[in-house]
C-alpha cells in the first residue's frame, strides 16, 4: 500500500515537473496574436559560426565550427529555460551556403554570409549574437573579445557580454567596433560577434572543448544578454 501511494506521488510529481519543464524549455509554438501574423518572432538569433566544409579556425584536430555549435546549443537551452526566446541558424555540421539557392554567386563564402543575413530578415528578432573562436600566432594570447556595430545598442550589448565573459574568464578586454565584418554591416538589428576565446591558447582551448567550460561560457553570454535586456527594457 505504502508503495502504491509513493508510486502515485512520484508519477504525479513527474507529470507536473515534466510538463512545466517542457513548457519553459521548449516554447516552440508561441501563442500567435493578430499582430504577429507576418513574421515568426523570437528574441535572440544565435548565429553559429562556420559549418560543413568551412571549419573556421583550428588547432590540430580541434575545429572552431564544432566549438561554436556545442556552445550555441548550451546557450539556446539556457536562454529558453530563462524565458528568452531564441533560435539557432545551424543545428548540425553543415554549411549555410548549401541551403542558399537564391543568391547567385559562385563564392561559397558570400552565399554563406548572405544566408545568415537573410534569416535575420525572415525572423523578427531583437538581437543577433554570432559565436566564433579566435586565433593568434602568440600562444599566450587568450580571452574573449566582443565586436560590435556602430550603433549604441550594439555597443551596449557588446559591453554587457564582454563584461560577463571577462568576469568568467578573469580578463579585462574592451569590446571593439568590427568595421570590416559583413554580418555586422548588413544586419539591421543590434548584432555582435563574440570571439569566445583563442583556439591557439592551451588554456582557452581546454575550456572551449570541455562540456563544463562550454556551459560556463554559454552562461556568461546568456547573463550578458539578460543584462542588456534589463537595461533596454
Ligand atoms: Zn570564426
Amino acid at each position: 500500500m505504502r508503495h502504491k501511494i509513493l508510486l502515485v506521488f512520484v508519477s504525479l510529481w513527474f507529470a507536473v515537473s515534466s510538463t512545466t519543464a517542457a513548457a519553459s524549455a521548449w516554447p516552440l509554438i508561441p501563442a500567435i496574436t493578430d499582430q504577429d501574423w507576418a513574421l515568426p518572432s523570437t528574441v535572440v538569433i544565435i548565429d553559429v559560426g562556420h559549418g560543413g566544409i568551412d571549419g573556421g579556425t583550428s588547432s590540430g584536430t580541434t575545429l572552431e565550427k564544432d566549438i561554436n555549435l556545442a556552445i550555441a546549443k548550451k546557450l539556446y537551452l539556457l536562454l529558453r529555460s530563462q524565458g528568452v526566446a531564441a533560435v539557432m541558424n545551424r543545428t548540425g555540421d553543415y554549411a549555410l551556403s548549401d541551403e542558399n539557392r537564391w543568391h547567385i554567386s559562385r563564392s561559397r563564402h558570400r552565399k554563406d554570409l548572405s544566408q545568415r543575413r537573410q534569416l535575420t530578415e525572415e525572423i523578427d528578432s531583437e538581437l543577433l549574437v554570432s559565436l566564433h573562436v579566435n586565433w593568434s600566432k602568440k600562444p599566450s594570447q587568450r580571452g574573449p573579445l566582443v565586436l560590435h556595430q556602430q550603433s549604441g545598442e550594439s555597443a551596449l550589448l557588446a559591453f554587457c557580454i564582454q563584461d560577463s565573459l571577462n568576469r568568467q574568464q578573469n580578463t579585462t578586454a574592451i569590446p571593439r567596433e568590427g568595421k570590416t565584418f559583413y554580418l555586422l554591416k548588413r544586419v539591421q538589428q543590434p548584432a555582435v560577434i563574440v570571439e569566445m576565446g583563442f583556439i591557439s591558447s592551451d588554456s582557452d582551448r581546454s575550456m572551449l572543448t570541455d562540456p563544463k567550460g562550454q556551459k560556463e561560457v554559454a552562461a556568461a553570454i546568456a547573463s550578458g544578454i539578460r543584462q542588456y535586456k534589463w537595461i533596454t527594457r
